[in-house]
């Protein structure tokens, strides 16, 4: 059973959006009578604002055993038109009063209403049958929908729980969106899996965050945009930092939390944030424990049940853990996806031929400890200057420690000479710093090789809705 507590703790608070909450026995009712009205579709589609009713559509979906697609209400025309010709939903879920664009008007739409007790449930279905399809956020091409079994989603929710100590006297705040893995399976549908309390805030603000986190909040999650404003704000707000000082645990993801944000709230508040990694192809991979050392600019160790290697160029793996050696992650294990929704190429092309191993694109190194530090994706992270194999991340996180930085992207750009050069796009935090200047403060960090070659100044980072910097954008 995916959520026991919608049986077992009745009048505990489930959910809170606002003035809207709903108990565990009220969250039974209400998504129960959806999911009687719900069964026999093939497929349906949740409109995903940050609600509660988004909330209630997809617990309801997975009651009736219909897989659900969560659809970002802020897609463009093209975007949806794609993901709704790959999904073919049969009905799509919506908040009352919601205006739905034109391209989800020829399909049929019904409101989730708050109201409604559950009769007789339908059996729960299979483990391995579809569960979720969630899209991909698009960084580096066209998102593509993963299809999500339950299984993969209760064994991630589960190694969560080990990895962090996660229970049921938790109270998560957050405000993240919720058609992605991060929102909606961690944040909204974890609690729901501990038998705790979810706090969504709507929309991230570090007021909001600091409210919820000194009124009952124990745990927060968020991307590292968030953090960046938490890190730029905390050292003069007193209020933010007791309360960031009081929670339990704050969990960053989605994206490389950049080690300069760790440190600046590490000063202000005495707390590490625990980074944690995945994907929606393999839900989480790895985590810094709650109970484990934190160190700063590392995803943390595999999560129980996961197998991860590491692999070099020829796909043979790595056996040294030296912190420096870098290959792709590649892994195994029950938290992951089944296929690419109508893609049985790309499928095929995302597992090794031998054993199965999932292909992640992310390229990492390994310490001693198993901790594994993400160096940044194949594809566009990777930059090959002069003869040697750099990773972006290195130097973002170098350059982010320069006062006049405030946000970086680093690319490759073609180069005659050195076959590929260093570029680093920033956003300045005020007077603009001479390209000389950050080229000497990276080659005194790092390598002389690893300083940028050229510097372009921007007012902001392109990103998308997870604050995913879209570096095809930056070099197209
Ligand atoms: P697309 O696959 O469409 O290009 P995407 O890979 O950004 O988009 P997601 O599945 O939402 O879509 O994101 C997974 C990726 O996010 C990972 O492969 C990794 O590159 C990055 N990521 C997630 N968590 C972390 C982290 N803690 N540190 C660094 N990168 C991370
Ligand atoms: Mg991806």
């Amino acid at each position: 059973m995916l959520f026991p507590s919608l049986h077992t703790t009745p009048d505990k608070a489930a959910l809170r959006f606002g003035e809207k909450s709903l108990t565990y026995a009220e969250l039974a009712g209400v998504a129960g009578s959806l999911a009687q009205r719900l069964r026999g579709l093939s497929r349906i589609a949740v409109w995903a604002t940050s609600s509660m009713e988004t909330s209630v559509a997809v617990v309801a979906a997975l009651a009736a055993g219909v897989p659900a697609v969560p659809l970002n209400p802020k897609l463009g025309e093209r975007e949806l038109a794609h993901i709704v010709s790959d999904s073919e939903p049969a009905l799509v879920l919506a908040e009352p009063g919601v205006e739905l664009p034109e391209g989800l008007r020829d399909v049929p739409r019904e409101d989730v209403t708050l109201t409604g007790s559950a009769g007789e449930l339908p059996p729960e279905p299979d483990d391995e049958a579809p569960a979720l399809i969630v899209y991909t956020s698009g960084t580096t091409g066209p998102p593509k929908g993963v299809v999500l079994p339950r299984r993969a989603i209760a064994s991630t929710l589960d190694a969560l729980e080990d990895a962090w100590q996660w229970s049921a006297d938790d109270v998560l705040v957050h405000a993240l969106p919720l058609f992605h893995v991060h929102g909606l399976i961690l944040g909204i549908l974890g609690p729901l899996r501990r038998g705790g309390s979810v706090r969504h805030l709507g929309k991230f603000s570090t007021d909001g965050i600091a409210a919820a986190l000194a009124e009952d909040g124990t745990m927060m999650f968020g991307v590292p945009t968030m953090y960046h404003r938490i890190a730029t704000e905390v050292g003069g707000n007193p209020r933010l930092a007791e309360a960031l000082r009081g929670a339990r645990l704050l969990v960053s993801g989605s994206a490389a939390l950049p080690v300069h944000d760790h440190q600046q709230i590490t000063a202000a508040t005495g707390q590490q944030v625990v980074e944690r990694y995945g994907m929606s192809e393999t839900l989480m991979n790895t985590s810094v424990r709650a109970d484990g050392e934190r160190k700063p600019g590392t995803v943390g160790v595999p999560l129980r049940g996961v197998e991860l290697r590491l692999v070099d160029e020829a796909g043979a793996p790595i056996e040294t853990s030296d912190g420096e050696t870098v290959g792709e992650i590649q892994v195994r294990g029950p938290n992951l996806f089944t296929e690419y929704l109508n893609r049985p190429d790309a499928t095929a092309e995302a597992f090794t031929g031998g054993g199965g191993w999932f292909r992640t694109g992310d390229m990492a190194t390994r310490d001693a400890d198993g901790y594994i530090r993400i160096v940044g994706r194949k594809a566009t992270d990777i930059i090959k200057s002069g003869g040697y194999k750099i990773g972006a991340g290195e130097i973002e996180n170098a350059l982010l420690e320069h006062p006049a930085v405030s946000e970086v992207a680093v690319t490759g750009e073609p180069d005659d000479d050195l076959g590929e050069r260093i570029v680093a796009w920033v956003v300045p935090s005020g007077e603009p710093p001479s390209e000389q200047q950050l080229a000497d403060h990276v080659a005194r960090l790092l390598t002389p090789h690893k300083r940028p070659r050229a510097v372009r100044f921007l007012t902001a980072l392109p990103r998308n809705d997870m604050g995913k910097v879209m570096k095809r954008a930056l070099n197209a």
